[in-house]
C-alpha cells in the first residue's frame, strides 16, 4: 500500500543495482534495472518507493500523487476560502449571524 503524505517527490529511474523492490500500487515486483519511478512523500529519502510507470501513470491520474506544487496551489486555495469566511453558501452564512 501507498504511504500517507501530502505531496510527493517524484522521478524517473533506471537502476542498475541488483535488487529488486516491490511495486506499492499493484504489490508485484519491480526487475532490476527496469525502468521505474522513484517516489519519496514529502521528499523523505528513506521511505521512497519504487514503482512501475503505468502503475505511477494510473495514479498520477487518479490525483493519488500531488506534486508538491500542486498540493501547495490546492493549500492556498483551501485558505483562501477559509478567509472568505462561509466557503460561498449564503444561506449558511445567515443562519450563523
Ligand atoms: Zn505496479
Amino acid at each position: 500500500m501507498i504511504d500517507d503524505a501530502r505531496w510527493w517527490e517524484m522521478r524517473a529511474a533506471a537502476s542498475g543495482a541488483a535488487r529488486s523492490y516491490t511495486c506499492p500500487f499493484c504489490g508485484e515486483r519491480l526487475h532490476a534495472g527496469m525502468e521505474h519511478v522513484l517516489l519519496k512523500p514529502e521528499g523523505d529519502s528513506s521511505r521512497r518507493r519504487h514503482a512501475h510507470v503505468t502503475c505511477f501513470a494510473e495514479a498520477r491520474r487518479d490525483g493519488r500523487l500531488p506534486t508538491v506544487d500542486e498540493w501547495r496551489r490546492a493549500t492556498r486555495e483551501a485558505d483562501e476560502q477559509r478567509q472568505r469566511g462561509d466557503g460561498g453558501d449564503p444561506e449558511r452564512g445567515a443562519d450563523a449571524r
